[in-house]
């Protein structure tokens, strides 16, 4: 069998699957308000697929693939009903690797049925610690449920990460207290730049908030030296002279598609090589494996050589 791989060697190994395309936030980066949640919901409950059409096609990219990695996504995955039963048949296809990106709201009473459906690693999004800068973020409330959330993954065993985004104006006074949290329960923090997607698409500047000044915030407080980054990573880390870890997500100031190993498949059944402006590729109804590998090479040459370039399809549908 052929390795499908790019004149820059990258290869598909990390395969992010959006369950589901709705959520119980309304982060102002990502969706633009509760209209569309409504909207959203509605498409999902028509178009939607099962978890056993799901599961196919996962198997089937896994066969032509040899995939290491799945990343359960969404929307807000915690909201899909099948979660526990695709994420056991995901294992048993073999993939060791399993993880997930929830908001953590639904967390605390599922967290040790991820665990032992097959979870080992999770990021947890969290913007704020200060409950009305969570609301105005979010428009929603619920910062001790996520943070209960959180306990209850850590004691059933899963790795768990904090994904923090940046917004100037927002909750960039969040950037310590967020980190003294991490910090506290020995967790791992990324902060991430605003990626311009959805309606952020050419309008992301106003909120951006960069690597440097993230840096620049936590050196206020922390001495800390640079690591070296690991092929595929989406985050550089730093390590602090106490010997905590954080990392910037800084799809901007320091894009990392060179090495990129991510492959996209949302709720819809569509794939994606990148999240930058692109096409939905079904694999649907794939009968044969020639043409799901044809797909495939639409989807490799998609990804971006240089840097992110913006979409204007939402990380709500396309998954983060
Ligand atoms: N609902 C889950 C969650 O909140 O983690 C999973 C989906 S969410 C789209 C995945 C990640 O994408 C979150 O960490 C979120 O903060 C991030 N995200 C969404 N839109 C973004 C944007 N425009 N720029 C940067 N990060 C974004």
């Amino acid at each position: 069998m052929v390795e499908l791989r790019d004149d820059f060697e990258r290869k598909f190994k990390t395969l992010r699957v959006s369950l589901i395309n709705t959520c119980n936030l309304g982060c102002v980066y990502c969706t633009c308000g509760t209209e569309d949640l409504k909207e959203n919901h509605l498409l999902t409950q028509e178009k939607g697929i099962s978890a056993h059409e799901l599961s196919a096609i996962i198997s089937n990219l896994h066969n032509t693939l040899q995939l290491e990695t799945v990343r359960f996504t969404g929307g807000e995955p915690l909201l899909y009903k099948d979660l526990l039963k695709i994420v056991s048949s995901v294992k048993q296809l073999g993939i060791n690797d399993l993880k997930i990106t929830t908001n953590g709201l639904l967390l605390e009473n599922i967290a040790a049925d991820l665990a032992s459906a097959g979870i080992t690693s999770m990021n947890v999004s969290l913007d704020a610690i200060d409950e009305d800068i969570f609301y105005k973020v979010s428009r929603r409330s619920g910062i001790h449920r996520i943070l209960r959330g959180i306990d209850k993954a850590i004691e059933s065993g899963i790795d768990v990460k904090i994904n923090s985004v940046v917004m100037k104006g927002l909750n960039e006074d969040q950037v310590l207290p967020l980190l003294n949290f991490a910090f506290s329960r020995n967790l791992r923090i990324r902060f991430l730049e605003i990626m311009a997607m959805g309606h952020l698409f050419g309008q992301s500047e106003k909120h951006f908030f960069s690597q440097d000044e993230i840096l620049s915030l936590i050196n206020t407080r922390y001495e800390f030296t640079r690591q070296l980054r690991k092929n595929s990573s989406t985050a550089n880390y730093w390590k602090t002279e106490e010997g905590h870890i954080f990392g910037i997500v800084a799809n901007e100031s320091e894009p990392f598609c060179g090495d990129c190993n991510r492959l996209r498949l949302d709720s819809l059944g569509n794939i994606y090589g990148c999240l930058s402006s692109n096409f939905p590729i079904s694999v649907r109804n794939v009968q044969k494996d020639e043409e799901l590998t044809e797909k495939l090479q639409v989807a490799m040459w998609q990804k971006q050589t240089v840097k992110f370039t913006g979409s204007s399809l939402s990380m709500l549908n396309i998954g983060g």
